[in-house]
């Protein structure tokens, strides 16, 4: 199937595998990366790119109508644990850069729109285990009030202009292609990086902070396959709860002393653990199941397996 596909923030941590994939599928040439920065060799040489300011609507226009794009996956954001340093930047990036591709859907320029919520959307009021798709949400971080306010957005943009919006709640994502971008389940992956080069790895979190996590293949492929799944299917136009594990720090460590047994862990934890507090520790993803069929295929041992032997590798 032929199509045209914009990834705007491609060169961050989901970005780069995202492209990567997406070239695979569509081929190359269809799958256009952009990015106010440049990324990797590997995403610059495998096709398009273009320098673009998510937030800038007439640039954003310019490469929409001159590439042809029908679709767009909207990854610039800044994350968790940055936005608490720079609220407003993080307001301001975050909200204008969805505005920009919703109205561009709503003046029929694209057809279809990716853009990943998070279980940031989430707060301390929340039911913290097993939690439902549909419950009280009251976040209480910069970021996780802007992914809920985006929602909104998304459902609203949906139901009064017909837009076709596709949203996952993303958990803490872990990869070895690309580091990650400023978030607070950013431990779990400098912990791999740190058992193989140092074996020894300080944590930012409690030993018994239990989040919600996934490995990328699968946040990849929960993207691809809500954007291609029949529009039928999808019932929820806020965003869908998405889970495949849930560990703390303490049970990452273990399952990588399987393969290490000398690593050694402290823990010493800063603002980000009053950040991981305000968040589920497992996500009810039901929902999601019954639509359109998701389910992951990484457990904690399998993602330990693959980073460890990937990162053994580079
Ligand atoms: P990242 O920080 O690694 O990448 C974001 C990219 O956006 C960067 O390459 C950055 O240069 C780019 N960017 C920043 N400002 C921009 C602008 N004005 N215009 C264009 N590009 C800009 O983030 P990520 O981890 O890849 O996250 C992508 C999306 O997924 C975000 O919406 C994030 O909130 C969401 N998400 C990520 C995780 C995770 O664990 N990584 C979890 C939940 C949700």
């Amino acid at each position: 199937m032929q199509k045209s596909i914009l990834i705007i923030g491609a060169c961050g941590q989901i970005g780069t595998e995202l492209t990567l994939a997406l070239r695979e599928l569509y081929g190359q040439e269809c799958v256009i990366a952009s990015d106010i920065r440049e990324g990797s060799d590997n995403l610059m040489n495998s096709g398009p790119f273009e320098l673009l300011d998510a937030t800038n609507y007439e640039a954003v226009e310019d490469v929409i109508l001159y590439h042809e794009i029908e679709e767009v996956y909207l990854m610039a954001a800044m994350l968790s644990a940055t936005a608490e340093k720079f609220p407003e930047r993080a307001w301001n990036l975050n909200m204008n850069s969805l505005f920009n591709v919703l109205n561009l859907a709503k003046e029929k320029k694209i057809n279809k729109i990716f853009w990943p919520s998070s279980i940031a959307v989430f707060g301390p009021n929340s039911p913290k285990e097993n939690t439902p798709q549909n419950t009280i949400m009251e976040p209480s971080t910069v970021y996780g009030i802007s992914k809920q306010s985006g929602e909104r957005w998304c459902e609203y943009y949906h139901r009064k202009f017909d837009v076709d919006v596709r949203s996952l709640r993303y958990p803490g994502l872990i990869s070895w292609k690309t580091s990650p971008g400023g978030g607070t389940t950013d431990y779990a992956v400098e912990i791999y990086h740190e058992a193989l080069s140092k074996g020894e790895y300080q944590c930012f979190l409690k030993e018994n902070t239990k989040l919600p996590m996934m490995f990328m293949d699968d946040a990849i492929r929960a993207a691809i396959e809500l954007m291609d799944c029949d529009i039928d299917k999808i019932k929820v136009r806020s965003s869908y709860n998405l889970a495949s594990m849930s560990f703390s720090p303490s049970e990452i460590y273990e399952s990588i002393k399987e393969h290490l047994p000398d690593f050694t862990i402290s823990y010493l934890p800063d603002f980000r653990q009053n950040i991981a507090d305000s968040w589920p520790s497992s996500i009810d993803d039901s929902k999601a199941r019954e639509d359109w069929n998701w389910g992951p295929e990484f457990d904690l041992t399998r993602t330990t397996d693959e980073m460890i032997e990937q990162l053994s590798k580079n």
